[in-house]
């Protein structure tokens, strides 16, 4: 395995509040949590206005976790 590996986890396909466990090590994870106790926003990608993907990583076992899907509905507006 690669030691460069990023997660994906793709918001749309997650039910409930959108808490999610670390896919390594199973900490869970919520988005809402802004205090990052467990973990840390690397980057945000921007698209416009609206929040698009948000790289983060978990602070228990280091891994790094790509967000997506927070543009649920389709984008009409193609420049
Ligand atoms: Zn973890």
């Amino acid at each position: 395995m690669a030691r460069k590996s990023v997660y994906v986890i793709d918001l749309t396909k997650i039910e409930g509040d959108g808490s999610f466990p670390c896919p390594k090590c199973g900490t869970l994870i919520s988005p809402d949590d802004e205090t990052e106790t467990v973990y840390t926003i690397l980057e945000t990608k921007m698209r416009g206005e609206d929040l698009e993907e948000l790289i983060i990583q978990c602070k228990v076992c280091g891994s790094k976790i790509r967000l997506t899907g927070f543009l649920s509905y389709p984008t009409s507006q193609v420049e």
